[in-house]
C-alpha cells in the first residue's frame, strides 16, 4: 500500500535524505531494526525521484527489490565490487557487514574504493548492524546514524501497511504506538488485532499492554492506566476550568505559535486533597496515556547515576509523546537544599528540557514540599501555572462525599451533608474517601444499608491531618499565597 500522505516524509526518511542530498556516499546505521531501514530508503526522495534498492547479506548476496538475486554475491568482496562496477542512481543495503569489516582487511580496502566509486554519482551503500563497529581507517568516510524510534508518520504508514485499516483508524493507532519500535508495534498490532481487527478503539489497552512491557523494562518510568475523570474530583473548579481550556490549545498545538502551547503545571499542596487524582484525570481529558517519572528510583543508583538515568527517562518520553507525564514528588529529585553538583546539573537540564522538549508532553509535577524546589522552578514561564490545592471547603467536601458514596452506589438521597460537614472540619479528599469506605464496611458486617449515622460516627472519632500537621500546613499555606494560585475558588478558612 502507498503511503497514506507521500508529502509526508517520516523523521527518519528525512534524516537518510539529507545524509545523501550532502552528498555522503556510505552511512552506517546502528539499528536492530533492518527490515525497518530497508521501508525507509525505499520511500526516501532525491530531487522527487525514488531509487532502486539492493539489499545484500552473507547469506543471501545481493537481491533487487523485486526479490531477483545476483549470483555469486554472497561473497563480501564480491558484493563490493558489485557496487563499484554498477552503472546508474541506486543505494545499496548491506545488513551486517560489520562483521567482514572487522575480520578482513581487504574488505575495509574495498569499502573505500566503493566510497571512491559511488561519490557524486548517486550510489548509496548503507550498512546496518545492531553494533557500532566502525574501522578507524575508514570512519572519517562514513556517517554514522542512529535511528530514533519512528515517528507518527512512519508507525501510521507501517500501520495501514499492516493492517489495510482507514486513516482514522491507523491514526489512533499509531498515537499509541509512538515509542515503539516497528518490531514491538507489530506484536502490539497483533494484539489489537484480536481485539478488533478495523482497530476500533476498544483495541487501545492492548496496544498499550505492549507499550507497558517495554516501559516497565526501564524500571523508572511507569505507564499508569487507571485513569481517573475530571468528573469525580470535588471543587478545584479553577483548575479544572484551566485544564478545559488547555486541552483545547494543546489539541491545536500543530498550528498555534509554540509560546502558547501549553507546556504543563505545577501542583503543590496538602497531602491528600487530590493532586494525583487530578494528574490522572488531566491524562484521560485530554485523551492521552499517562507516564510517571519515579524519582525516588531515578536516585536509588539502581539504574546508574542519577543524572544519566533523569535524562535517558526525558528523553525517552519525547519518543512516546503524545503524552501526559507525571513527575511524581518533584522536589525528591529537584531541589534547592543541594544544589551544586549532580543535583545542580540535573535542574540546569530539567529547565532547558522544560523550554525546548518537544510540545505533544504535557508535564503535570506535583510537590508536597514546594518550598524545597529552587525559586527558578517555580518562576513563569516554566510551568504555565503553579496551583496550590487547599484543604477542601465545606461545599467542595460534600461534593467529595457524594462521589465517592455514588462511585459505591451508596444512596445518599435523604443525608444531611450540611450536617455531616460540620463533623469534617479541616478533613483531606482522601480522608473523606476513607470515612466513606469505613461506613460501607461496618454496614456491610451488619448486613445493613449505609446511613448517614454511620459515617457521623466514624467522622466524629476521627482526629485529621490538618489537625496534626497544624504547623507545616500553615507553613504551606503562607508559602503557597504569594506563589501558587489557588486550585479552587472556595476557600476552606476553616
Ligand atoms: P499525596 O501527596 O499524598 O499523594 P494527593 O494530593 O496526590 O496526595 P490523592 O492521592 O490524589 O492526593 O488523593 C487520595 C485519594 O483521595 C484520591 O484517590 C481520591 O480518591 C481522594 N480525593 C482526594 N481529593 C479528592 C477530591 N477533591 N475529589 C475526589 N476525591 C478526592
Amino acid at each position: 500500500m502507498e503511503p497514506q500522505n507521500p508529502a509526508a516524509e517520516s523523521r527518519a526518511a528525512k534524516m537518510i535524505r539529507e545524509v545523501f542530498e550532502s552528498g555522503r556516499p556510505v552511512s552506517y546505521v546502528r539499528t536492530s531494526e533492518e527490515q525497518r531501514v530497508a521501508a525507509v530508503l525505499r520511500a526516501v526522495r532525491l530531487d522527487g525521484d525514488v531509487l532502486p534498492v539492493w539489499t545484500w547479506s552473507l547469506t543471501e548476496g545481493f537481491a533487487s527489490q523485486d526479490g531477483v538475486r545476483e549470483p555469486g554475491t554472497g561473497d563480501p568482496r564480491k558484493a563490493l565490487d558489485f557496487v563499484v562496477a554498477a552503472q546508474g542512481p541506486a543505494i545499496f543495503h548491506l545488513k551486517d557487514l560489520h562483521e567482514p569489516l572487522r575480520d578482513h582487511p581487504e574488505i575495509r580496502r574495498r569499502l573505500r574504493d566503493v566510497y571512491d566509486a559511488c561519490r557524486d554519482r548517486r550510489k548509496f551503500a548503507v550498512i546496518t548492524a545492531p553494533v557500532r563497529y566502525l574501522p578507524e581507517e575508514i570512519e572519517r568516510s562514513v556517517a554514522f546514524l542512529e535511528l530514533r524510534p519512528p515517528d507518527a508518520i512512519e508507525l501510521t504508514d507501517f500501520v495501514r501497511r499492516e493492517t489495510g485499516v482507514p486513516p482514522e483508524a491507523a491514526d489512533r493507532a499509531a498515537v499509541a504506538l509512538q515509542g515503539l519500535t516497528i518490531d514491538e508495534s507489530r506484536y502490539a498490532l497483533r494484539r489489537a488485532l484480536a481485539v478488533s481487527p478495523t482497530l476500533e478503539p476498544e483495541c487501545l489497552p492492548a496496544l498499550y499492554q505492549e507499550k507497558k512491557l517495554l516501559i516497565q523494562r526501564t524500571g523508572f518510568i511507569e505507564l499508569i492506566d487507571d485513569a481517573g475523570r475530571l468528573e469525580d474530583i470535588g471543587g478545584l473548579d479553577i483548575l479544572k476550568k484551566w485544564l478545559l481550556e488547555r486541552r483545547k490549545l494543546f489539541q491545536l498545538r500543530e498550528t498555534l505559535a509554540a509560546e502558547i502551547v501549553p507546556k504543563g503545571l505545577l501542583m503543590m499542596g496538602i497531602p491528600g486533597c487530590g493532586k494525583s487524582a487530578c494528574v490522572k484525570a488531566i491524562a484521560s481529558c485530554f485523551g492521552l496515556p499517562l507516564y510517571r517519572i519515579e524519582m525516588i528510583e531515578i536516585f536509588s543508583g539502581r539504574h546508574g547515576k542519577p543524572e544519566g538515568a533523569f535524562v535517558e527517562a526525558c528523553k525517552m518520553m519525547e519518543e512516546m509523546a503524545p503524552a501526559v507525564l507525571w513527575f511524581d514528588e518533584i522536589e525528591m529529585g529537584i531541589n534547592s537544599t543541594e544544589n551544586a553538583g549532580e543535583q545542580g546539573r540535573m535542574f540546569a537540564f530539567f529547565l532547558t528540557w522544560m523550554q525546548e522538549k518537544t510540545s505533544g508532553l504535557f508535564v503535570a509535577a506535583t510537590a508536597n514540599r514546594i518550598d524545597l524546589l529552587p525559586a527558578e522552578m517555580i518562576r513563569k514561564g516554566r510551568f504555565d501555572e503553579v496551583f496550590f490545592v487547599d484543604i477542601p471547603s465545606q461545599q467542595e467536601q460534600i461534593e467529595i462525599f457524594k462521589i465517592h458514596l455514588n462511585r459505591r452506589k451508596v444512596d445518599s438521597a435523604g443525608f444531611d451533608f450540611q450536617q455531616l460537614t460540620t463533623f469534617t472540619n479541616g478533613w483531606t479528599g482522601a480522608e473523606i474517601e476513607q470515612c466513606v469506605v469505613s461506613a460501607i464496611t461496618r454496614a456491610r458486617l451488619a448486613d445493613r444499608p449505609v446511613l448517614e449515622h454511620d459515617l457521623i460516627s466514624i467522622a466524629a472519632k476521627q482526629v485529621p491531618l490538618s489537625r496534626t500537621m497544624k504547623e507545616q500546613i500553615n507553613h504551606i499555606r503562607e508559602w503557597a499565597f504569594e506563589r501558587a494560585i489557588r486550585a479552587s475558588a472556595n476557600q476552606s478558612g476553616r
